[in-house]
């Protein structure tokens, strides 16, 4: 007779399905949109950079501009030396960026390509300059490839000896360029003069003028990024996506940064505002308490909507923490948060985080997490909302639960990119929207004559 052990429950490690990330070289390329007349540039194969613009486009309805080594046999066996230097003249010659930013793909960190002297060997004209930033793709995920390259951009081009000055340098992290508006309607609120690094706006979210501009007139220049090398302070947003600009700038110029999450809710947007009343020495003024009262309105108006209905949040994760802050104070109860970025310093912030509201007992916080283990969650224990990236509308469809869209990416609607989670604003409106959602449900779960009931 055989023995009758108890079954093994196996916990999955090496496998993900649905994955809540993308590659580092798509974060890569999204922060050298952020830069003035930059060409991204991806080492690598054709196929690569083909699926990162094509994530990118889909997400901001923008066409993302990029170029590849395009590496075929004889680069993967040999090196892609010759490749990008036949790619840097040809962008050159052809389109005539300012700067080109190189970022890595799998194949050439598998070949070992060292870009360091690929570059410092290469014939660049004098006005023209090459960036690059390593961006292997089996570590990590677009969060990390987004902030290796700011953090290259900072390591070849700020200078030390740029003039101090009482200017702020910005990480805004990998956001929308609807909430780099939004810092930057902030900061000019409180009358601080900054450098923000990337600034997407005004090429991801440009608008239509009928002439198409390889290099829009957004994005921060070439000067600004070496003048972050004297302002007083930068302020880093996210502390997953702007630490690691935020060492390189401390390693180059001796600036400190202040690390921050990002300002999504009453509480995070608070002490954004009180850092930027401390550097500015100024009061916070009247138009942003109107928009703090909105909000507080809006919140006791429709929390017997919210209050005490569970929530998953799922995204990158200094979005998902931010998300999560919101959802407390609303009196949501968010029960799972998922993240497909690794890094334990997300499970030990999100279980703080529910902890000081009480709501930890019974919640799962995962890092590098995907979302057939949401799913799965969710069917032994449902939840009554899901808060995240398109990619979640599957489980919101099969489990017949109201889902809120926000994050990166959304592929399947229309202008997130404009839209702001950041601040008093970028909270009201997820605010209605997730109110939106619960009554929503709530009506078409009443029969027609109750209807009036939920008004
Ligand atoms: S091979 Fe690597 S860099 Fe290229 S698309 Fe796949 S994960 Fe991204």
């Amino acid at each position: 007779m055989l023995d009758q052990t108890p079954m093994e429950v196996m916990e999955r490690k090496a496998l993900r399905i649905n994955p809540l990330k993308t590659c580092q070289p798509v974060g890569a390329l999204y922060a050298a949109l952020g830069v003035r007349r930059c060409m991204p540039h991806s080492h690598g194969s054709q196929g690569c950079v083909s699926y990162h613009r094509t994530f990118l486009t889909r997400h901001f309805k923008e066409p993302a501009v990029a170029s590849s080594s395009s590496f075929t046999e004889g680069a993967s066996v040999f090196g892609g030396g010759s490749n990008l230097r036949s790619s840097v003249k040809n962008i050159f010659d052809l389109y005539d960026p300012d700067i080109i930013a190189v970022h890595t793909t799998c194949l050439s960190e598998t070949i070992g390509d060292d870009l360091n002297s690929l570059i410092l060997e290469m014939e660049i004209p004098d006005d023209k300059i090459v960036v690059h930033c390593n961006t292997p793709s089996y570590v990590g995920s677009h969060i990390h490839g987004h902030a290796n390259m700011v953090a290259g951009f900072i390591r070849y081009l700020a200078d030390k000896r740029a003039p101090k000055s009482d200017r702020v340098g910005l990480f805004p992290g990998f956001v929308n360029p609807g909430d780099i508006r939004e810092f930057k309607r902030l900061l000019s609120l409180m009358d601080i003069d900054f450098i923000t690094l990337p600034d997407q706006t005004g090429v991801l979210d440009g608008p239509m003028t009928g002439v198409y501009e390889m290099f829009p007139e957004g994005g921060t220049t070439i000067d600004d990024i070496r003048a972050l090398g004297g302002v007083k302070l930068a302020l880093a947003m996210g502390e997953f996506c702007s630490t690691e600009p935020a060492l390189a700038l401390k390693t180059k110029c001796k600036i400190d940064s202040l690390v921050m999450p990002l300002p999504m809710g009453v509480n995070l947007t608070d002490s954004f505002l009180m850092a930027l009343s401390e550097i500015s020495k100024k009061p916070i003024p009247k138009e942003l308490e109107d928009e703090r009262g909105r909000l507080i309105d809006l919140m006791l108006d429709a929390n017997p909507y919210f209050h005490d209905r569970e929530c998953a949040i799922f995204g990158d994760p200094d979005t998902v923490l931010g998300l999560t802050s919101l959802a407390l104070e609303l009196g949501l109860k968010p029960k799972y948060l998922v993240t497909g970025t690794p890094g334990e310093a997300f499970e030990k912030k999100g279980a703080a985080l529910l902890e000081s509201y009480g709501a930890l007992a019974g919640a799962k916080v995962k890092a590098a997490g995907d979302l057939f283990e949401l799913h799965q969650w969710i069917k032994n224990e449902p939840v009554d909302l899901l808060i995240g990236t398109s990619y979640g509308k599957q489980i919101a469809k099969a489990e017949n639960i109201p889902f809120v869209r926000a994050g990166f990416p959304i592929l399947d609607r229309y202008g997130h990119a404009y839209q702001a989670l950041v601040g008093y604003e970028g909270a009201l409106k997820l605010a209605v929207k997730i109110a939106d959602a619960i009554m929503d449900r709530m009506d078409s779960d009443c029969a027609d004559e109750d209807l009036e009931l939920v008004m």
